[in-house]
């Protein structure tokens, strides 16, 4: 058994990564080396992100960073969508802002201390006049989609399948307690990792699966359960038909 750090047998006490990797126990107590903040798989210590991340090598190099890449990330996941009757009025969502920002800037519009965990946020404004509402006119909502920096492809993609999940419940007057709502929203970042060829996608959805959290994790299985007796198709018009 050999040390991923100093390539010597390890005869000690040792670390193990979710990949199979071994470290002698002392490159984690030195702080050399610490886990990858997406994979999980050991990394030098480093401040990759320069806001207290490490990220490994092959995340680094699938991190989304430009608007191109999330419109067509964007449309990717819409297209997932449809498949199992997911629609919105606005086919692709052009209307919705979709900022990256820092984990700083996600606390600041949060209103809570920085948590890389917070890789996700979506603000809606909702938009009408006294003179519409009396007339009935339907309420119109302006969303905004903020995304943690420095997210690997299939982190922000099941991220961002996960936000535009909350979207549609606004947009169909579905409200649900947060176990359900963010439960479902998990939902859309399942599929994400089903379907989304990614080398590590098995990784995120274990952490997915197995989630301690008592609204995402557990909110996560209670819809699970729901999908695994009636299928994608079936779970989602039951939100729309508020019987979830
Ligand atoms: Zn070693
Ligand atoms: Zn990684
Ligand atoms: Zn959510």
């Amino acid at each position: 058994m050999k040390c991923l750090v100093c390539n010597s047998t390890i005869t000690g006490q040792y670390y193990q990564d979710y990949w199979g990797n071994k470290v002698c126990q002392s490159h984690i107590d030195n702080h050399e080396v610490t886990f990858c903040i997406s994979c999980g798989s050991f990394v030098r210590f480093s401040d990759s992100t320069g806001d207290g991340r490490s990220l490994c090598n092959s995340c680094m190099a699938s991190v989304i960073s430009d608007a191109e890449q999330v419109e067509k990330l964007k449309k990717y996941v819409l297209r997932k969508f449809m498949d199992i009757g997911v629609f919105f009025n606005d086919k692709f969502l052009d209307s919705v802002n979709i900022d990256i920002v820092s984990p700083q800037k996600m606390a600041e519009i949060r209103k809570q201390p920085v948590n890389f965990q917070n890789k996700g946020l979506t603000q809606t404004h909702s938009c009408n006049t006294l003179g519409g509402r009396f007339l009935g006119f339907k309420d119109k909502f302006k969303h905004h989609i903020y995304m943690l920096s420095y997210l690997p492809k299939i982190e922000f993609t099941a991220t961002l399948a996960h936000e535009i999940l909350h979207i549609w419940q606004i947009e169909n007057g579905i409200q649900l307690p947060p176990l359900k709502c963010e439960g479902l929203c998990n939902i859309g970042s399942y599929i994400i990792y089903e379907n989304m060829s990614a080398q590590k996608a098995s990784y995120y959805k274990k952490n997915l699966m197995e989630s301690p959290d008592p609204i995402y994790g557990d909110g996560f299985r209670l819809i699970y359960s729901i999908y695994e007796q009636s299928g994608l198709e079936e779970l989602f018009e039951m939100a729309k038909n508020y019987k979830l």
